[in-house]
Formats: C-alpha cells, sequence, structure tokens
C-alpha cells in the first residue's frame, strides 16, 4: 500500500507542495539518506527543485515531526520518514551503512534509566555500532 504523502502534510497542517512530495516519497524509498544523498534523489525526479528547496524542505517536515532526523557520532546527519515509535539504528563502523533496530520490548522509551534525575523522559536513543554483512564478506574475502 502507498503512503497517502498529502494526507500527512494536511494532518500537520503543511501546504502540499511538489518538493514536500519529492522529499517524503525518496524517503520512504531510501531511508537513512544523508542531505546530499537527499538532494541529488529529488533532483533526478524534479530537476527545477533546488538544493535550498530541498533543505527548507527537510527542515519543515522535520520540526513538522514528519521526519526524523539521526545524526550518529562522526556521522553526516540522516533522514527517515519512519517517525515516532522511537526505534533504534545500527550503524557500519566501514561504510555507514544504517538499519533500523526495533526495540525489544515495551513502549518508548523502550529503556528506562537506572535513576532518571526526576526528568519526564520520552525518548531513548540508542546506536548499535558495528559491522555491515557487507563489509565482514569484503573482509574475509580479502
Ligand atoms: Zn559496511
Ligand atoms: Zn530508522
Amino acid at each position: 500500500m502507498r503512503t497517502d504523502f498529502e494526507a500527512q502534510l494536511r494532518a500537520v497542517s503543511l501546504r502540499v507542495t511538489r518538493p514536500r512530495l519529492a522529499v517524503l516519497t525518496a524517503l520512504h524509498d531510501h531511508p537513512h539518506v544523508d542531505t546530499e544523498t537527499m538532494i541529488a534523489l529529488v533532483r533526478d525526479q524534479h530537476p527545477t527543485v533546488s538544493h535550498q528547496a530541498v533543505y527548507d524542505v527537510l527542515r519543515a517536515l522535520t520540526d513538522a515531526g514528519l521526519v526524523r532526523r539521526i545524526q550518529p557520532a562522526g556521522a553526516n546527519a540522516r533522514y527517515e520518514s519512519r517517525v515516532g515509535d522511537n526505534h533504534h539504528h545500527v550503524v557500519c563502523r566501514s561504510c555507514g551503512a544504517i538499519a533500523d533496530v526495533d526495540c525489544a520490548v515495551g513502549h518508548a522509551p523502550c529503556l528506562t534509566g537506572s535513576d532518571d534525575h526526576g526528568y519526564v523522559i520520552d525518548e531513548a536513543e540508542v546506536v548499535f555500532w558495528g559491522t555491515c554483512p557487507d563489509c565482514a564478506a569484503a573482509r574475509t574475502t580479502q
């Protein structure tokens, strides 16, 4: 089933524009892309959309909660359209590939600190670091 991006935009009171639809569509098909990759994807389909427009759309969609921005330490910011479920990520140290990791149990925050210092916690940010299957395979065949 195709996600209804126009309805998503209307649900957060954002005007439906071609650049916004283009970014949401590209993110749906290519989760965890960085800004440069997103610009290339969008301009491949819509050559008239400017770099600045893609930056602006990513910021607007992130602010509206339709897009989640993740930034693993030492890596470029990545974007994804899977939001609101507090899922985590596994990142390859070699090539930077990213995959989703669902929470093992319970609801967000799925990790409960031993001491919350009185804070009301609504998110737990966890990044698993390792080697992706492709890089692991390349290493063993060298
Ligand atoms: Zn890798
Ligand atoms: Zn993700």
